[in-house]
């Protein structure tokens, strides 16, 4: 028999992306030497600009903050894609542990949304690349368009924390999603819901 596919959202679901943000953020105050409201105002000069959050790429912000503050641009990038303990430390507790039972009994997968480059290195960086299949790595600057839902394995599971994912995934395709809700015990109306990654094995 096959193995299940499971497929993962990174931002919220593996990652804890606030955390990630805190971190970088500490790093680019320390290294650029300004303090934190400095730093606030260019990031929100940046983001202002962008059409989506979800478009936010760290090449575009290095070189504004590179010019704003007249900081090297390479010093910037090695904050961003050099630095692994800034990614390690940002993983949930449970990942590698959930993701080293997974991947024996599953061909595991991303399903993200953002740039390439940006979410490649932060399951890169965190060290958990090697969980997945390359095939079954899916990430789109927009993830619930039609063209990329099609894409997807049908019967595949999708685990996701956005709960209009896992609207989408249930009404527009022939995968199972799970939401992984760990703010707080509400469940979701469509999907089973989880709290954190050690459940899907009860899904399996
Ligand atoms: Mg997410």
């Amino acid at each position: 028999m096959n193995k299940p596919i499971i497929l993962f959202d990174i931002d919220h679901t593996l990652i804890d992306t606030n955390k990630l943000k805190k971190q970088t953020s500490a790093a680019l105050i320390s290294t650029i030497g300004i303090n934190k409201k400095l730093l606030a105002d260019a990031e929100n000069r940046y983001i202002k600009n962008l059409s989506h959050p979800h478009d936010f790429r760290p090449s575009s912000y290095i070189k504004q903050l590179s010019q704003y503050f007249r900081v090297e641009k390479e010093i910037l990038n090695d904050i961003f894609f050099k630095k692994s303990e800034l990614y390690k430390k940002s993983l949930y507790p449970e990942i590698k542990t959930a993701l080293g039972f997974l991947s024996k009994k599953a061909n595991l997968g991303i399903f993200s949304e953002g740039g390439k480059k940006f979410q490649t290195a932060k399951i890169t960086l965190s060290e958990i690349k090697d969980y997945f299949n390359k095939k079954i790595i899916f990430v789109f600057r927009k993830k619930q368009s039609l063209k990329v839902l099609k894409l997807l394995p049908s019967k595949s599971i999708i685990v996701d924390d956005d709960w209009e994912v896992i609207k989408t995934l249930v009404k527009k395709t022939q995968t199972k999603a799970v939401w992984i809700n760990r703010k707080d015990f509400a469940k979701h109306p469509l999907a089973p819901t989880i709290t954190n990654l050690n459940q899907v094995r009860n899904l399996i």
